[in-house]
């Protein structure tokens, strides 16, 4: 069986939040674009990093995905003030983040059927040239 290094990259950050997830036999918890890998692994560092801190440890995961609107969505139950602002603030942030690659970017929308998405401006400019490419060649006149 072989692995994209997205896929594998989400395994290793669902396997990271393993003890955390409320059913931890179901599978593919975490739906994020590649860009937002590094956010939601120092998300759930915190999280998890319950020894030292005065956390909750009932804290329970139930999914982390990028949602339609262009913004990542953490679903968590049992969380106390401290953590249900770190997920707060990581979800803000991820409208700042480029989805592809991680750089600063800014939400965007390339084409009027396309969804929104977070984008940097070389990603913005790479989909502009492809949502042109999509579009009917002009009539000759
Ligand atoms: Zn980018």
């Amino acid at each position: 069986m072989s692995y994209s290094t997205d896929e594998l990259a989400r395994e290793l950050l669902e396997e990271k939040a393993y003890p955390y997830w409320v059913d931890p036999h179901l599978y593919h918890y975490i739906d994020i674009p590649r860009g937002w890998f590094r956010l939601v692994s120092d998300l759930i560092d915190v999280l998890v990093n319950l020894d030292r801190d005065p956390l909750d440890p009932r804290m329970r995961l139930l999914h982390i995905k990028e949602m339609p609107g262009g913004y990542l969505s953490v679903s968590a139950d049992h969380l106390n003030a401290d953590q249900a602002e770190l997920i707060r603030a990581a979800c803000d942030l991820s409208s700042t983040i480029c989805v592809h690659c991680g750089k600063p970017g800014d939400l965007s929308r390339v084409s009027a059927e396309d969804e929104l998405a977070v984008l940097c401006p070389d990603h913005l400019a790479l989909a502009i040239m492809a949502a042109a490419r999509r579009l009917p060649a002009p009539a000759a006149s």
